[in-house]
């Protein structure tokens, strides 16, 4: 985005640095300033009730049954209380680009909104972490004090206690992290049983607890800007129509200190800097939008806290658009973001068809690879067949398959002793089973069987598959 006219001559070397490092290429550590105000009470709000539903999602239960659950190491998803299986990838893959046109859509219209308010390394970062920062340690002033103070016995407490319950908190998130894959029940039954007896599990624990100890102690704004995708995907999506966080340059410039007597107009912008001190990525929102920029809106209700103080109107830095900024204008919809919408619509559409007609139960039958038929009798001829049965359901299944053609079929199973398949709630039966027709019923090499699928006496599936023969036995008989 150009924001030429905003920048005076000769200070826009902004651009050739990044806020995380300083001149000597050490890490400029951010010390930002305790926010306050409306819409960081709001931020709080939400994002205090996103954490909360975070906490409780692996312990919801649908008729005893997780309603998420994402067991990525034994290829197990339950979504909305739905069970996925590794063969409704597809299915899957649709909702997942679904969800990424709907964030594109987002973005292109609200930015980056999602990174200030609803992500959670921010949620975790601003909401937990750094409050704990301000109680323990204090404002960033002080924080800079302490930060350059000898170690004396206060720093060394403040540090220590700060240290052990940024630990603590990182072990507690990776718990509700684990709870989301392997599903509380288990989570519960890991912490009971105590750690010695499931070491491996616990050694990833510390693992988890560790990267989110580094993460939220150390690295905090190196992970959006230099780390996470989306971050870094931002100049792809926004336009000049794009909701950002702005500040009005053609309200604030030229910007100067209020001076008694005098004469030089200045612009609203009184270069307090409340808004940098506020930023905790550590940038100058009045040089634009910023890779940098999260959209945390901190610098906002910083600013117009300075707006009454001075008295004049808030939203000098504000949620809007460069287009609206240079044009003054009201808030137009871009042909991009129609088109986004179009798109989504279709996806979704599409999402929703497929989810509601998903057989709940499905049923894979193949001839067994690699074999030809077998001579069962000096009158009956066989093929084997592999099968695969899943129940996605959450209550037993009784299956039975019977053949619908050739009527003189038999099937009979391998290593069963019953015709029909018991299957379990959200499992999986592998098994086979030959199919034995008699030598005068074969009246083509390869032949069609039609099977029917029922399920606790439904009809649930209709299948077809081939039958091998020899027909030239048969046809010199
Ligand atoms: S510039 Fe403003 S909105 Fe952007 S990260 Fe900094 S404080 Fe938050
Ligand atoms: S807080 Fe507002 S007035 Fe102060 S420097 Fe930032 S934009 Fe200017």
């Amino acid at each position: 985005m150009s924001h030429h006219e905003a920048i005076p001559e000769g200070t826009d070397k902004f651009r050739d640095t990044i806020s995380l490092i300083d001149n000597s290429g050490e890490r400029n550590w951010v010390y930002a300033k305790k926010p306050k105000g409306k819409l960081h009470t709001a931020r709080s709000f939400f994002g205090y009730s996103l954490i909360f539903f975070l906490f409780l999602g692996p312990f919801i239960k649908i008729n005893g049954h997780p309603f998420i659950l994402l067991d990525i190491l034994s290829r197990k998803f339950i979504l909305f209380g739905f069970p996925f299986w590794p063969q409704d990838l597809p299915l899957l893959g649709l909702i997942l680009i679904t969800g990424v046109v709907a964030v594109i859509l987002f973005t292109v219209m609200f930015g980056r909104l999602w990174c200030g308010w609803s992500c959670p390394q921010t949620v975790f970062m601003e909401l937990f972490f750094r409050k704990i920062e301000f109680m323990i340690e204090g404002d960033f002033n002080e924080q800079k004090k302490l930060d350059a103070s000898p170690w004396t016995t206060e720093k060394i407490f403040k540090k220590t206690l700060k240290h052990i319950i940024f630990y603590t908190l990182s072990v507690f998130i990776a718990n509700i992290f684990l709870a989301y894959i392997i599903g509380a029940d288990e989570l519960l039954k890991l912490i009971t049983d105590g750690p010695i007896v499931h070491w491996g599990q616990l050694l990833s624990l510390i693992i988890f607890s560790t990267v989110f100890y580094f993460v939220f102690a150390k690295f905090r704004e190196i992970i959006c800007i230099v780390v996470c995708p989306y971050g870094r995907l931002q100049g792809l999506m926004l336009d000049n129509n794009s909701l950002v966080v702005a500040y009005d340059f053609v309200r604030g410039e030229p910007r100067g200190a209020i001076r008694k007597n005098e004469t030089t107009q200045h612009g609203d912008c009184i270069d307090c800097k409340r808004c940098v001190q506020v930023c905790p990525t550590g940038i100058d929102i009045r040089n634009g939008t910023q890779l940098e920029c999260v959209n945390c809106t901190a610098c906002i209700d910083e600013c117009n806290d300075v707006m009454t103080k001075i008295k004049r109107p808030n939203g000098l830095v504000r949620f809007a658009s460069q287009e609206q900024i240079v044009n003054g204008t009201q808030h137009a919809v871009s042909f991009r973001s129609v088109a986004y919408v179009a798109i989504l619509f279709v996806l979704i559409g599409a999402s929703v068809y497929f989810v509601s007609t998903r057989k709940d139960i499905s049923t894979a039958i193949l001839r067994t690879p690699g074999m030809l038929y077998q001579e069962q009798d000096s009158l009956h001829v066989s093929n084997m067949y592999n099968f695969d049965v899943i129940n996605k359901t959450f209550t037993e299944q009784q299956i039975d398959i019977k053949i619908v053609e050739p009527i003189a079929a038999e099937l009979k199973m391998v290593d069963r002793k019953l015709s029909h398949i018991q299957l379990g709630e959200d499992s999986l039966a592998k098994g086979s089973f030959f199919i034995i027709l008699p030598r005068d019923k074969i009246i083509s090499n390869n032949s069609e069987i039609k099977f029917q699928i029922w399920s606790n006496g439904v009809l649930i599936d209709e299948l077809k598959t081939n039958f091998i023969g020899p027909v030239k036995l048969n046809s010199t008989k």
